[in-house]
């Protein structure tokens, strides 16, 4: 197997697969509220074209999968795409990006089909406050059973991702931070980040900011050696049992590191979630590409990753919402 890499020396071994543009949730931070168009379900990928794609990156270098969405729990038989995915020999870490409502249903069997671990998003600890940022049915208890669920059964470590917005949830950091104290709690603060081409600006808040907060609880050291190849920027509370993680894509990009390439639902293949460049896949499988077709579209879509994306500067280049191109 030969590693890859785009045209300014960066590795590429990361995958992050998008199954579906559906989700239960409609968070604030992510979908307008009248939610987003969707696509005809002709037109998402099936698990044997993804699989396939799956199967050709992995021959290019490919060794991380992340699958994501839309809410991936919400397409059926997601297990058994996992277990395909799992079966794919160069294949070293599958994990999930997931909402967490449905995960209490599903964590037993997605460990068993080669699930390795989890991240979910949790943006309050409230019960009134979470049905206001999600705008759903569904309940905190949902997700906190799933918590629960994905650590019983292995799937760890599990992250929880909060999207941190100025009057909506920036009152709970310490809430948060205090569950990184007396519980294996992993919890990444993730700055807000434009979409749908509203202005983020008024509910921004910087991670700088953040950490002067959750510094009133106690000093955070640097967890060493670095945590992960991620974008996260991970530190601890003196003999905390659990990790505080922050993700700055506006004040702090990290884009010299980007290591991945991301599948849309629909089948294009995206270099960069901050960029419309996209090259088809789905077409190409349908008229029945070889290994070796898809791998030289896998590379030229590699090729073309640009150096950076330009949010500090005011670009939003993104059309298309999140959900259809797994944040
Ligand atoms: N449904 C899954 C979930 O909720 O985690 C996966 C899809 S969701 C689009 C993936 C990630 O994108 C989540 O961690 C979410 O917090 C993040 N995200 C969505 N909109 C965002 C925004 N405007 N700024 C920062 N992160 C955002």
């Amino acid at each position: 197997m030969t590693g890859l890499s785009d045209s300014f020396q960066r590795p590429i071994n990361y995958l992050r697969i998008s199954v579906t543009d559906r989700c239960n949730l409609r968070c604030i931070y992510c979908m307008p509220a009248g939610g987003v168009e969707l696509r005809p379900h002709s037109d998402i990928l099936s698990y044997e074209e993804i699989h396939n794609v799956a199967r050709a990156a992995a021959e290019l270098g490919i060794n991380k999968l992340r699958v994501t969405g839309g809410e991936p729990l919400v397409r059926l038989g997601l297990s058994r795409l996992i277990e395909m995915l799992a079966g794919i020999e160069a294949i070293d870490d599958i994990a999930l990006t997931t909402n967490g409502v449905l995960l209490a249903d599903y964590a037993a069997e997605l460990k068993a089909a080669g699930l390795k671990r989890v991240n979910i998003s949790l943006d309050t600890l409230k019960y009134d406050r979470f049905k206001r940022i999600t705008r759903g049915e569904s309940e905190l208890s949902q997700v906190l059973e799933g918590i629960e669920a994905a650590k019983r059964v292995g799937l760890e470590p599990v992250k929880l991702n909060m999207v941190v917005m100025s009057g909506i949830n920036d009152d709970e950091l310490l809430d948060f931070a205090a569950k990184t104290i007396d519980q294996d709690w992993h919890v990444r603060f993730i700055e807000l980040m434009p979409v749908n081409g509203e202005d983020s600006a008024p509910r921004f808040v910087a991670a700088a900011e953040m950490r002067k907060r959750l510094e009133s609880l106690g000093e955070l050291e640097p967890c060493l050696p670095a945590v992960g190849n991620g974008p996260a920027k991970y530190f601890r509370f003196a003999n905390a049992k659990g990790t505080i993680g922050f993700i700055t894509p506006v004040s702090e990009h990290f884009c010299f590191n980007c290591n991945r390439m991301r599948l849309t639902a629909d089948g294009k293949l995206r270099p960069c979630l901050l960029s419309d460049y996209e090259i088809d896949l789905k077409q190409p499988l349908r008229d029945g590409v070889s290994k070796a077709g898809l791998k030289k579209l896998f590379k030229k879509a590699v090729a073309e990753k640009p150096l950076r994306h330009k949010l500090a500067e005011g670009e939003v280049p993104s059309r298309r919402p999140f959900s259809h191109v797994g944040g």
